[in-house]
């Protein structure tokens, strides 16, 4: 992972994971596997798709990770259909407004380091 990514990680550990119903209450994720959430199956993506986009509009933020992410996810069916989001088992779906946020939280602080280490 690189040093940007780490700390875009860490905002959404932080705010998300921590508090998430699938996790230990620290931070971690006890999930893996077949079941592993989308947010760390695809997490590089889905930094990438939340900077990508320039809208106020969460419908946005959702078309992009439609389009970018899930198009290309396990548990997507060919018809578009997920039923792990239908059944409210994507961390990443459930929590996305909260991951949309922590990253664009931390995204100045994570540019100004980048930028500072030429990274
Ligand atoms: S299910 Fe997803 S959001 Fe929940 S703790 Fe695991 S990685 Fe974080
Ligand atoms: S909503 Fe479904 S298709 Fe999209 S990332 Fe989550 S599990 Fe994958």
């Amino acid at each position: 992972m690189t040093d940007e990514l780490r700390l875009y990680w860490e905002a959404v550990q932080k705010r998300i994971c921590a508090k998430c119903i699938d996790g230990s209450g620290n931070g971690n994720c006890r999930l893996s596997g077949y079941e592993g959430c989308g947010l760390t199956l695809h997490f590089p993506k889905v930094v990438e798709t939340i900077l990508s986009v320039n809208s106020d509009k969460l419908e946005s933020y959702i078309q992009a990770l439609r389009l970018n992410v899930c198009s290309s996810c396990k548990h997507q069916s060919p018809d578009g259909t997920c039923l792990l989001r239908d059944n409210l088992d994507c961390g990443l779906d459930r929590y996305f407004p909260m991951v949309i946020e922590a990253i664009e939280e931390v995204r100045p602080r994570v540019l100004n380091v980048t930028e500072a280490f030429g990274d």
